[in-house]
């Protein structure tokens, strides 16, 4: 399981989850940030410190945001 980063990224993208993240596994695309899930450990740090609140588990990822568990994954490939 993994965090993911969801729409309130888009045009705030100051990067302060990337400077937290342990194992590094934050990158930077044209738009926002994402999350690459098969190396998140899910520490849950990023979230906490994220200015708009735009990270979540991806158990707890609203319904209208569901498409950015993809997005993120989907950024990786
Ligand atoms: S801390 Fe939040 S707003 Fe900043 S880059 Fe990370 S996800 Fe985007
Ligand atoms: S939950 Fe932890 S490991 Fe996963 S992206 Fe956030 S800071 Fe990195």
């Amino acid at each position: 399981m993994t965090f993911v980063i969801l729409s309130a990224c888009i045009n705030e993208k100051d990067g302060g989850c990337v400077a937290v993240c342990p194992v590094d596994c934050i990158h930077e695309g044209p738009l926002m940030y994402y999350i690459n899930p098969a190396e998140c450990i899910s520490c849950g740090l990023c979230e906490t410190i994220c200015p708009v609140d735009a990270i979540r588990h991806v158990d707890d990822v609203p319904g209208e945001e569901a498409e950015y568990i993809a997005i993120n994954e989907d950024f990786f490939k």
